[in-house]
């Protein structure tokens, strides 16, 4: 992960990862997570997932990945807000 979360567009304070569900299974672990401004508590309205798995020479390897995505679209928001 090379990019990093922007503060927030409408108070500069510092956002976060937010875990809101486990999606756990037999073979993978996972969890749906949002953006959230730890000062004023604003929420991005949409949710994303990331999973992991191990593989079958124990490496752990990264499924599906959202949290670029979900930074990409908390930073886009950033940037309009200030334009
Ligand atoms: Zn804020």
């Amino acid at each position: 992960m090379n990019e990093t979360l922007k503060p927030c567009p409408f108070c500069g304070g510092n956002a976060m990862f937010l875990t809101i569900t486990n999606k756990s299974s037999q073979s993978s672990v996972g969890v749906m997570f949002k953006i959230k401004c730890m000062k004023c508590r604003i929420e991005f309205p949409k949710s994303y997932e990331c999973e992991m798995y191990m593989d079958q020479d124990g490496g752990i390897r990264t499924g599906k990945d959202e949290r670029t995505k979900a930074i990409t679209d908390w930073n886009r928001r950033a940037n309009d807000e200030t334009d």
